[in-house]
């Protein structure tokens, strides 16, 4: 997977993508390009969580909206300040060679501040992310991170048990918004940023 030929076509849709060999070049950048006045929402990802860059960025002064980091009582209100950030970071379930971003989100305010919201937003995927079609981007997400957050998130799931969807219904269900971003809305910059190691699932 050539991740330069795939940031081409996303730049070419209108996107601001960048190839990165680690994710400490890119927590680099965010730094460098974040400004210490600007309010930053985080969109739940273990990518973004992992890299860090929660603690850099409170550290350099930033406001920090990230909803895995507060009481579960205080969430609702964090991810509202979160989508109405200067900023938003956060990652994709899927990138495509064809340059469009996938995802599948059980609230919804992830991919809501993807493409609304946030005037900046930058989506932080490692190579594992990449897959060729959108179909092919749908089905890593139920069959690969839709087992795996209902095993984090102790979700009583069907694919939690047998890795693939059964399309469930009930309160557990995590499947509730299916969205395709196939070019940044007028006004919007979305950065996507590829980093060359396996980041998240
Ligand atoms: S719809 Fe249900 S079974 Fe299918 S991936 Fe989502 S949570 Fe799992």
């Amino acid at each position: 997977m050539n991740l330069k030929e795939v940031a081409d076509v996303f730049n070419k849709r209108g996107f601001k993508a960048r190839v990165f060999d680690s994710i400490q070049q890119v927590n680099d950048v965010l730094l460098e390009e974040i400004e210490p006045g600007q309010s930053v929402g985080i969109g739940g990802s273990i990518t973004v969580n992992d890299s860090g860059i929660y603690d850099l960025l409170k550290e350099r002064g930033n406001t920090v909206y990230f909803h895995w980091k507060v009481p579960p009582e205080e969430r609702g209100g964090i991810r509202k300040l979160a989508s109405e950030a200067d900023v938003y970071l956060s990652s994709s379930n899927g990138v495509t060679k064809e340059g469009r971003l996938v995802n599948i989100d059980g609230f919804g305010n992830r991919v809501a501040s993807m493409f609304y919201g946030p005037d900046r937003v930058y989506i932080i995927c490692g190579r594992n992310k990449v897959v060729e079609t959108e179909d092919e981007a749908v089905e890593r997400t139920r069959t690969v991170a839709c087992p795996k957050n209902a095993e984090r998130l102790n979700r009583n799931t069907p694919c939690r048990k047998t890795g693939k969807c059964h399309d469930c219904l009930g309160e557990d269900r995590m499947c509730n918004i299916k969205v395709v971003i196939e070019c940044p809305p007028p006004g919007k910059e979305i950065n996507v940023m590829l980093v060359d190691q396996e980041l998240g699932y």
